[in-house]
């Protein structure tokens, strides 16, 4: 007799009843020593094993299996490739066990959400399935080998991943990808399984993006307010996760969205600081340094974090400083006389932001002077601290000599220095 696993219908006899449900994962709060079945009424009980004298098998588990549809091409539909690498759109709660897992990949979509077949032509490939706050420098490299493979046969790409760290991707794949036609990522708040999911409205509207969108380059594209009407395209390097929960958490930073893409195919475009499809000639160049770190100082932070970074081997720092660029500097002289130490040790550091919109300026306080001509630290603009992180791995896996670095820096790249930031931009 097989041991019952997670799902399975059981009876569970102890000395002093009998029950009949289903077998749960034991979740983490609950002390070692329970076992826990969903009961036909619906309440989950936890029954101590001491007095569980068996379990019997009633009814093994079976998850659905979902029928997977064949892709047909229709005469006179752009192409795009769905390249699924996890994260909640790919993911689906299973609701005899109360589990979530990831295992919806992009052949998944194409199967729940038969519109997508009538925007485009489409190819599916799963890459990878990880939730995206585990993804790895060593990922971004990878999706864009991928990109740079396949996009040579198809009009367009979407990449699907988890939200937390799309900023971070969508940001690494700009500066590793020049692009003669459009990248776009998207994901979900909700999972794709539950009526109020954004999953199906998002990929529509990317898979539209990809397909018809005359811009080339990196974007992001998801809902742009908390009901279905219309996604937001974002550049790549501009674009932040803003709320842990809304369904319009991806906002622009310094710059207007790109445009505003409908779910019934019409592209608005708001701003048109975009490269055109075929402009550019493709390459792909995903050198990275992974001793670059992004770190943020507050009142009362130790000193000893910068020198932890210096003995650790790291090449760059990223600095998430308060407003203009400002890291203490008067009643801790250490941080300074450490980020010196450092800088004439030869590590890159980068300063930006904690407010996140704006410019930091390394002129216009003695102390940003201090940081700015004095030590070498290298002012980023208008870049967001994600940004800045991304870009200085990048420049770092191509020369550490620092007045390089400073250049490649303070060149604008994939559109993540914005000269003039439209007023309009704040908390769009
Ligand atoms: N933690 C998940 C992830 O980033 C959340 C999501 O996908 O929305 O993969």
């Amino acid at each position: 007799m097989p041991q019952p696993k997670e799902g399975d219908s059981v009876k569970i006899v102890t000395d002093e009843e009998e029950l009949e449900g289903i077998l749960m994962p034991r979740p983490g709060i609950l002390e070692q020593g329970f076992t826990v079945l969903k009961l036909k009424n619906g309440y989950n009980i936890g029954i101590d094993e001491k007095k569980i004298k068996k379990i019997e098998l009633s009814q093994p588990y079976k998850p659905k299996k979902q029928e997977k549809r064949k892709l047909t091409a229709k005469k006179g539909l752009p192409t795009v490739a769905i390249i699924s690498t996890g994260g909640t759109i790919s993911s689906r709660i299973d609701y005899r066990t109360g589990g979530v897992y990831a295992d919806y990949t992009a052949e998944d979509f194409v199967a729940m959400c038969p519109e997508l077949a009538d925007v485009a032509n489409l190819k599916a490939k799963k890459l990878m399935n990880v939730m995206s706050e585990d993804l790895m420098p060593e990922d971004w490299q990878k999706m864009a080998r991928e990109i740079s493979a396949e996009l040579k046969d198809v009009d367009g790409i979407v990449i699907t991943q988890g939200t937390d760290t799309l900023h971070f991707t969508a940001a690494a794949l700009s500066f590793f990808l020049r692009l003669d036609k459009p990248v776009v990522i998207t994901a979900a708040q909700r999972s794709i399984d539950r009526g109020s999911s954004d999953a199906f409205m998002n990929l529509i509207c990317s898979v539209t993006a990809a397909a018809r969108f005359d811009g080339a380059g990196v974007y992001s594209c998801m809902h742009g307010t908390s009901s279905d009407d219309y996604c937001l395209l974002i550049r790549g390097t501009k674009v932040r996760k803003m709320h842990t929960s809304r369904r319009d958490a991806f906002r622009p930073i310094n710059e207007l969205p790109i445009a505003k893409v409908f779910p019934d195919g019409r592209i608005d475009v708001l701003n048109k600081r975009y490269d055109k499809r075929g402009q550019v000639e493709p390459k792909s160049d995903e050198s990275f340094e992974e001793k670059t770190a992004l770190i943020q100082t507050y009142p009362g932070m130790d000193p000893k974090v910068v020198d932890f970074y210096l003995k650790e081997g790291y090449k760059g720092l990223v600095i998430a400083a308060t407003a203009l660029g400002h890291v203490p500097t008067n009643c801790n002289k250490e941080i300074v006389t450490n980020l010196k130490k450092a800088i004439d040790k030869g590590v890159a550091v980068v300063i930006a932001t904690q407010t996140l919109y704006g410019r930091v300026h390394p002129l216009v306080y003695t102390n940003l002077r201090k940081l700015s001509v004095e030590l070498g630290c290298i002012f980023a603009e208008d870049m967001t601290p994600e940004t800045a992180y991304a870009k200085l791995g990048w420049v770092l896996g191509h020369t550490t000599k620092h007045d390089e670095v400073k250049k490649m820096m303070l060149q604008n790249i994939s559109g993540e220095i914005n000269p003039r930031i439209n007023a309009d931009s704040f908390l769009y």
